[in-house]
């Protein structure tokens, strides 16, 4: 199975890394939403979230945490998104985990989320759905 993340990791292909550690692989995202947008990917192939082992998850976001600082510090960045698309339909082009790191800044024109509420007890429905499942696992 070919993935393009993996092909990066292995110097298959090229892309502008930012940062390289034993487990993870940190490089500018080829399309970005703002300046110095980066993905944050475990060199280990896993599809999504789903599949991480934790102890590669938590290097994961061990690493995670560390550029972060180290951008918003070295920048003076007012704050930026860690966001992880799982599914084609939450946007996720590129089946190998990956952490998008969003600088943000003032007026940078991103859409923020929207804000709804809820009905009647759909809610409570999901949370017991939720607790349900995890109890008969
Ligand atoms: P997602 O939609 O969460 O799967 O994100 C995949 C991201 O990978 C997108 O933001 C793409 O712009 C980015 N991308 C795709 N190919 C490359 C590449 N060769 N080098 C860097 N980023 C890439
Ligand atoms: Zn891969």
């Amino acid at each position: 199975m070919s993935c393009i993340f993996c092909d990066i990791i292995n110097k298959i292909i090229p892309a502008e890394i930012v940062y390289e550690g034993k487990n993870t692989l940190v490089f500018f995202d080829i399309a970005p939403s703002t300046l110095g947008h980066m993905l944050i990917v475990p060199k280990n192939h896993f599809a999504n979230i789903e599949e991480i082992d934790q102890e590669s998850l938590g290097l994961l976001m061990t690493t995670a945490k560390k550029i972060a600082a180290a951008f918003k510090n070295s920048q003076g960045l007012a704050g930026y998104n860690l966001i992880i698309n799982n599914g084609k339909v939450a946007g996720q082009l590129v089946n190998h985990l990956h952490l998008h790191l969003i600088p943000r800044y003032e007026d940078d024109g991103l859409e923020a989320w929207g804000h709804g509420e809820y009905q009647g007890d759909s809610s409570k429905k999901i949370a017991d759905e939720i607790n349900n499942y995890l109890n008969n696992k």
